[in-house]
C-alpha cells in the first residue's frame, strides 16, 4: 500500500497532476474537493446560506455520500445520485470554501476520506491531506504556483468545459477561496512540516508529473 498527500490552493494542477500520477502508478486518485462540493451542491439545493455553520449543520444528517470508482474514475454519490460536472462551477467553489470551514462538515467527511486511503493504495490531493487525513503519507507534496499562474489555469479549465467566465473574475474569486481556505480556524490549506514545496509557475503539465513521479520513487525506494 502506498499512500500519497497532495496539497495546495485551487488551479495549482493538483487535481489533474494528481490524476496523471495515479494512472502511471496504478493508484487510486482521490479527488476530497468533491466531497466539499457536494456537501455546498446539497446546502444550495436547500437555500441555505454555506456559512451558517448551525443551518448546515442541521442538515447534515439528511445528507449521505458514497464515492465510488467506475473505470478509474471518482463518481460522488449524494444520496444515491451523481451531480457529474454541477458541482465544479465557479459557484460551487464558493459553497464548498464556505461549507468547508464548517468544523461539523470536516468532521462529516474525514471517514469518508480515511476508510478509501485505508482500503487502497491512494493518491489524495485536498487542503489538509498532509496534516489531517494521512499524517503518515509515504509521500506529502505541497503544489503552488503564483496566484496569476494558476488564475489562469483554472480560467482555461473552465473554458475547456464550456463555462464562460472573465479572467479577472476567475483571479479575484481564486484570490478570495485560497484567503478564506487558508487563514480559517480548522484544516487550512498549509504544506506538512514533512511536505516537499513544489512550485510549478515555470513548469507544464508533463514536468510536474515527472517531478513528482521521481519524488515517489526516491521516497518509497522498491515499493513501486
Ligand atoms: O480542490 P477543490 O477546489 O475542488 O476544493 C473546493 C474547496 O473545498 C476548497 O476551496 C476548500 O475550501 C475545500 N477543501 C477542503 N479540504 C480539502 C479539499 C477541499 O477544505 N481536503
Amino acid at each position: 500500500m502506498i499512500r500519497i498527500a497532495i496539497d495546495g490552493p485551487g488551479g495549482a494542477g493538483k487535481s489533474t497532476v494528481a490524476k496523471a500520477v495515479a494512472k502511471k502508478l496504478d493508484i487510486l486518485y482521490v479527488d476530497t474537493g468533491a466531497l466539499y462540493r457536494t456537501v455546498g451542491l446539497y446546502v444550495k439545493s436547500k437555500g441555505v446560506d454555506p456559512k451558517d455553520a448551525e443551518g448546515v449543520g442541521a442538515l447534515l444528517p439528511e445528507i449521505s455520500i458514497e464515492v465510488k470508482y467506475e473505470g478509474g474514475a471518482q463518481h460522488v454519490y449524494l444520496n444515491g445520485v451523481d451531480h457529474g460536472d454541477a458541482i465544479r462551477t465557479p459557484e460551487m467553489s464558493m459553497y464548498a470554501s464556505a461549507v468547508s470551514a464548517i468544523p461539523s462538515v470536516r468532521a462529516f467527511l474525514l471517514e469518508t476520506q480515511k476508510d478509501i486511503a485505508r482500503k487502497n493504495s491512494v493518491i489524495m490531493d485536498g487542503r489538509d491531506i498532509g496534516t489531517v487525513i494521512l499524517p503518515d503519507a509515504d509521500l506529502k507534496v505541497f503544489v503552488t504556483a503564483s496566484a496569476e499562474c494558476r488564475a489562469m489555469r483554472r480560467f482555461k479549465e473552465l473554458t475547456e468545459r464550456g463555462q464562460s467566465v472573465k479572467y479577472e473574475d476567475v483571479l479575484a474569486e481564486m484570490n478570495q477561496r485560497d484567503g478564506q481556505d487558508s487563514s480559517r480556524a480548522i484544516a487550512p490549506t498549509k504544506a506538512a512540516e514533512d511536505a516537499v514545496y513544489f512550485d510549478n509557475s515555470d513548469l507544464d503539465f508533463d514536468q510536474t508529473v515527472d517531478a513528482i513521479i521521481r519524488m515517489v520513487k526516491e521516497k518509497t525506494g522498491g515499493k513501486l
